[in-house]
This record gives C-alpha cells, structure tokens and sequence, in this order.
C-alpha cells in the first residue's frame, strides 16, 4: 500500500525497531513496524519524528495487522513544531484526540485534511492557540459529535443577546437563561465564544484561518471544548496539562 500519513505516536521496539502510529489518507489509523529504523538510520533519517508528514510505502498480511513499513519520503517535517515547546504541546493535543477518535482502516479525508491544516498553521506560528480551538470545534463536527450552539436545547429558542447561555458538554448544547436560571450564577458562555464557534463550524477550511481569536474568548473556547472533548471520549486529555503550561493558561 501507498499512502501519504501523518506520523501520530513512535516508540522504540527492542534494539533496533521503531513502530509508528500512523493516520493514513488511505486507511485512516495504522500501525507500522520500521525494521533497522534505529541501526541504520539511512533509511528513516528524520523521518519517523512526530508530526512528519510523509509518503510511506507498507505491506501486511491482514487487515489490522501490524504493517511493515518499506519506506517512507518526507513531504513536510514541520520543523516548527518540533523545535518550539508550546507548539509542540498543542500539536500534541491534536495528536492525543486523532489516537483518540480514528479507528484502523477507516480513512477520512475531511479529518485528514483538516489534520494538514492544523499542523501547516501551527507551523507558521499564526494565533497557534486558536488554531486549536478551530480544529478540535471541526473535528468534533466531522466525528459526529457537532455542538448546537444556534438554540437553546430545552425551548428551542434561537440564541439571541437578550438572554445569557451555559454550555452541556454531555449532549454538546446549550441551555438558556429563561430555561435554567439558577445555573447562571457561575457565568455564562460569552456571546462573543458562541459567535465564533459558530462561525469556525461553518467557515470553509480555506478561511477558517481568518477567524480571529484572543484573550478572555479564546479562553473560555479553550475551556469549553477541553469538557466537551472529555465528556466525548470518557476521559482525561493527558497533553493538555502539559499544554497549559507552556502556553500559561
Ligand atoms: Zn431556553
């Protein structure tokens, strides 16, 4: 098999093998085994380095078998990411929620797209911390677990700035003042978060760097999709501790 693939995971395998995690274009997640990768380093030099997006040639017997992998071509290294420790916690957030969601031979070219995008922007340095919140609110949309952040769950009332909105992570929804009241008192979602979520689900990838976001907004955008991403998948995200540090949220 030929494919192009995004390296997500690499770990030593006895002396001199490497096994990679990959999420190919053609069979979403896959594993592979690098044979010599550690001995001789010819073949894989600066290859199978996280983030590296490459052109693996990989055989195997059966479907969900561990695939040996012939050989791999650099298409992007993404070099970056690999040197500046904030945006490599980011992009290890990313990485933690691909692991996460995809399933072997499963390819999906929107996330594998939206992925690309991700790690190019991160790569430029351009707002890297909204470049999160854009992929995680779309890729949550493209595994079937899109948030409605245009009406209140509960009266079906369409948002509207008389009224304030706490967000659900259980479900993805959003409950109204007039409906829940007394959940008001922690605070509620800005309208200016819901607004921008709003648009990065709908915006067209080649935009959706334009989307702006800082301060108290991109706050509460990171806040609220770390619960939802957790309430999704039943657990901790461990990345995004790490993450917080180095970006001193
Ligand atoms: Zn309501």
């Amino acid at each position: 098999m030929e494919t192009e693939a995004i390296v997500l995971d690499c770990s030593d395998h006895g002396e001199s093998d490497v096994i990679v995690s990959l999420f190919s274009r053609e069979a979403g997640r896959l594993s592979a085994i690098a044979k010599g990768a550690k001995k001789s380093k010819r073949r894989f030099v600066n290859k199978l380095e996280l983030f590296s997006f490459l052109h693996v040639s990989c055989s195997r017997k059966n479907t969900g078998d561990l695939a040996f992998l012939a050989e791999a071509d650099l298409l992007a290294s993404f070099m970056n990411i690999r040197q500046d420790l904030e945006l490599y916690s980011l992009a290890s957030v990313i990485g933690e929620f691909l692991l996460l969601g995809l399933s072997e031979d499963e390819p999906d070219e929107k996330v594998f797209r939206l992925s690309l995008w991700a790690l190019h922007h991160l790569d430029c340095r351009q707002q890297p911390r909204a470049i999160l919140v854009l992929f995680l609110i779309r890729y949550f949309d493209y595994l079937g677990y899109r948030p409605d952040l245009e009406t209140c769950s509960i009266c079906q009332t369409p948002v509207t700035t008389e009224r304030q909105y706490t967000f659900h992570p259980n479900g993805g929804r959003i409950i109204c003042s007039g409906c829940n009241p007394e959940k008001f008192r922690g605070g509620a979602l800005s309208h200016g978060t819901l607004k921008i979520l709003r648009a990065a689900q709908d915006s067209p990838l080649e935009r959706l760097h334009r989307l702006k976001l800082s301060g108290p907004i991109l706050r509460e955008a990171l806040s609220l999709l770390h619960n939802y991403g957790r309430t999704l998948f039943q657990r901790d995200i461990i990345s995004w501790k790490t993450m917080q540090k180095y970006i001193g949220g």
